[in-house]
């Protein structure tokens, strides 16, 4: 069965921006342009936030745009970045009044990271004070980024009625129903326009030798070959192709509440923006490596002909269909009834429908290919951030990176009816969110759910209740301590027949156990080695000291053996259990906490009460910037602190004061505090 549009006709992007800049707006419209009918709520909308990330897709000049939702807000970061590991391209949504705010700046640092090439557009350009320049200034001094503007806006506000595109030095109005029309460029700005498109072709020649020399030759800039077809397809070649290598960002305007400025920015998508093509091959492990019998990277082009690789970024519930995984695929292609493997589960699943969502409904496909983003009904199990691939020869593409959680809630269910539902419902939302972790106390029996905010948890509970019907009493939010090992050390543990000995050391992966066996030959089947596996991963689940997870450990196998016959694997993970907890003891046992990155903006009046708040939250300044007249504090304190800040802040600052704030990273915990922690718990585990 053929696949329905070939690699170099896609496009995948995100559109990004700050809360209220548009990015709704503008997905609707361009909706509504490609001929989807936007009439169905495709974005899920909660407390005017956009939650869930999802995929859309819509078609233009045969270019199929996938259109891959990203949050605004700063708590749901982790949706930010794993929606930028699966597209390739991003429209940067900026308001030509409000320009770029603080959380504009955390998700271009985001795309920075993911080296994700971008395009912008100045929206609101219809707003009174609307500056197109200013906000280009702008990208420059907060995002030290590299702005191209490809038009000039003509007017702004009331007067704003169309632009001048910089390639062709044609200018256009927008009549009645937002329709372009090409007219005469204005007589005031024709001089403006052709300083615009001489730092665009400056900027173009830095990449493009060949263009430099037609540059300098004049044969650009002519009134003759400014018009000229072939001068302004090589324009649009280098701009393709430094927009993809990163050199710069194009800048577009508009306004998307009126309609106007789509068209160019869907052209744009498709001209500017990279197609799968463009992408390097996808790199992962050999999921054989783990258990020590084969090791090696694997990588796979974006090719159909290369085995399939796909990465699960989102699943959701259906009311009608039940479960549906969100995928790209990366290499090889997908049709319906494939038989696939899922490495992190270690199950293999056959695709029941492969689906893409439109705006107005769902279609039926027959097959994927690489590059190609599609829903799959059917996958079983699989949770946010799996790999599915050909079970001939399996693949685990790079895992997400998502911050850790730092907030926990205990959840008591009021009768056993209530557990059942309250259980099934949290494995269902955490294969949903993987930032959100479902943990049982080990010592309480007690249900835990960990999340990455007091927002994030409030709206995790908000759906619980409202959409799942579950009742729950719900616990005040506690941070999410952790613990780890401070040097390194070894032990070793019998149980039955199995003898396990294996070494701990601190290390820098915070995700993963990272786990490596040195037994050599066949000394302890390969089984068995998973089961030793299991018992430490057990044992990491609640920790030593209070019962919070350990993190941060290196482990190696050293030796292992059994006596006589074969020792079950029930006996092997019993010893590794007891060897890893004795090691850990070994080694010392530190409490670590969360520490959040802060941005908190003031008047200036109200900087010193601040930092003496600040300081009593043991909190540390690590810079002040001045924006927009206000005060930008950069700061750093342990979560712990930080409950009801919102509040503190609004009390002492009448009002006026502002902050984001987001995990940073984990720190050991001061003695004094720490000791107090620890019998916090005890005694509470010791009252239940
Ligand atoms: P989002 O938070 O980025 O998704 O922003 P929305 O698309 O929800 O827009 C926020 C508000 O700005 C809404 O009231 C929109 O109607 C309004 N808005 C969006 N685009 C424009 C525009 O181009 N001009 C004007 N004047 N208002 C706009
Ligand atoms: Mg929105």
């Amino acid at each position: 069965m053929a696949r329905t549009t070939p690699p170099e006709q896609i496009r995948n992007i995100g559109l990004m921006a700050h809360i209220d800049a548009g990015k709704t707006t503008t997905t609707e419209r361009i909706l509504f342009l490609t001929g989807s009918n936007p009439t169905i709520d495709w974005v899920a909308q909660e407390r005017g936030i956009t939650l869930t990330s999802a995929a859309t897709t819509c078609l233009w000049r045969d270019t199929r745009i996938h259109i891959i939702d990203t949050p605004g807000h700063v708590d749901f970061t982790a949706e930010v970045e794993r929606s930028l590991r699966v597209l390739d391209g991003v429209v940067a949504v900026f308001c030509a009044v409000g320009g770029v705010e603080s959380q504009s700046e955390t998700v271009w640092r985001q795309a920075d990271r993911y080296e994700v090439p971008r395009i912008a557009i100045v929206n609101k350009m219809d707003r009174a004070g609307a500056d197109f320049d200013a906000v280009c200034r702008q990208m420059v001094d907060r995002l030290a980024a590299r702005p191209l503007p490809i038009q000039m806006p003509i007017g702004s506000g009331e007067s704003f009625c169309g632009f001048i595109d910089l390639v062709t030095l044609q200018a256009y109005e927008w009549r009645d129903a937002a329709e372009l029309h090409p007219i005469r460029t204005p007589e005031e700005l024709a001089d403006t326009a052709s300083r615009g498109r001489e730092r665009l072709l400056e900027a173009l020649c830095e990449i493009d030798d060949e263009l430099m020399g037609s540059y300098l030759a004049g044969e650009l800039t002519g009134e003759n070959q400014v018009s000229d077809p072939q001068t302004t397809q090589r324009i649009h070649q280098v701009l393709r192709r430094g927009t993809i290598g990163l050199s710069f960002t194009p800048v577009l305007c508009g306004s998307a509440f009126r309609n106007r400025g789509i068209e160019p920015l869907l052209n744009a998508v498709v001209d500017y923006l990279p197609s799968p093509l463009d992408m390097p091959a996808v790199e992962g492990a050999n999921p054989l490596a783990a258990v020590g019998a084969v090791d090696g990277t694997l990588s796979r082009m974006p090719a159909d002909a290369e085995p399939f690789s796909a990465l699960v970024f989102k699943v959701t519930t259906d009311p009608v269909v039940g479960s549906l995984a969100f995928i790209r695929v990366y290499s090889g292609s997908l049709s319906r009834g494939d038989e696939v493997y899922n490495p992190a589960r270690g199950k293999s699943a056959s695709v029941g429908r492969l689906l893409q969502l439109h705006a107005d409904g769902q279609e039926e496909l027959g097959r994927v290919g690489a590059g190609d983003i599609a829903v799959v009904v059917g996958l079983g199990l699989a949770a946010t951030g799996d790999t599915i691939c050909d079970p001939e020869t399996p693949i685990v593409l790079e895992a997400m990176q998502f911050p850790e959680p730092v907030i926990r809630l205990v959840l008591e269910a009021r009768t056993a009816l209530d557990q059942e539902k309250l259980d099934a419902t949290l494995a269902r939302l955490s294969r949903e969110d993987p930032t959100f972790k479902v943990q049982v106390d080990r010592v309480s029996g007690q249900t835990v759910i960990a999340g990455m905010g007091e927002l994030h948890l409030e709206v995790l509970v908000d759906r619980l209740r409202r959409e799942f019907e579950v009742s729950a009493i719900v616990g005040e939010p506690q941070v999410a301590y952790r613990e780890t090992i401070l040097g390194e050390a070894s032990a070793d543990a019998r149980d039955r027949d199995a003898y396990v000995r294996l070494r701990v050391a601190p290390s820098d992966d915070t995700q993963e156990m990272v786990f490596r066996s040195e037994t050599v030959g066949g000394a302890i089947p390969r089984e068995s080695i998973s089961a030793i596996r299991a018992g430490i991963q057990e044992s990491m689940q609640g920790g030593l000291l209070a019962d919070f997870p350990m993190n941060n450990i290196d482990v190696v196998l050293e030796d292992g053996s059994s006596r006589g016959a074969d020792a079950s694997d029930v006996a092997f993970k019993k010893a590794a259990s007891i060897a890893f907890r004795d090691a850990c003891h070994k080694a010392g046992i530190v409490l670590l906490e969360p520490v959040m990155k802060l941005e908190i903006v003031v008047p200036e009046d109200y900087v010193g009460d601040v930092i003496g708040n600040l300081n009593e939250r043991r909190g540390r300044i690590q810079g002040v910037d001045t924006r927009a007249g206000l005060q930008v504090l950069d700061a750093r304190a342990p979560m712990a602190e930080m409950f009801g800040y919102a509040t503190a802040l609004r009390s002492f600052s009448q009002g006026r004061g502002n902050y984001s704030m987001h995990f940073s990273h984990y720190d050991p915990v001061p003695r004094a505090v720490g000791d107090d922690v620890v019998a916090r718990v005890a005694g509470v585990a010791g009252n239940g």
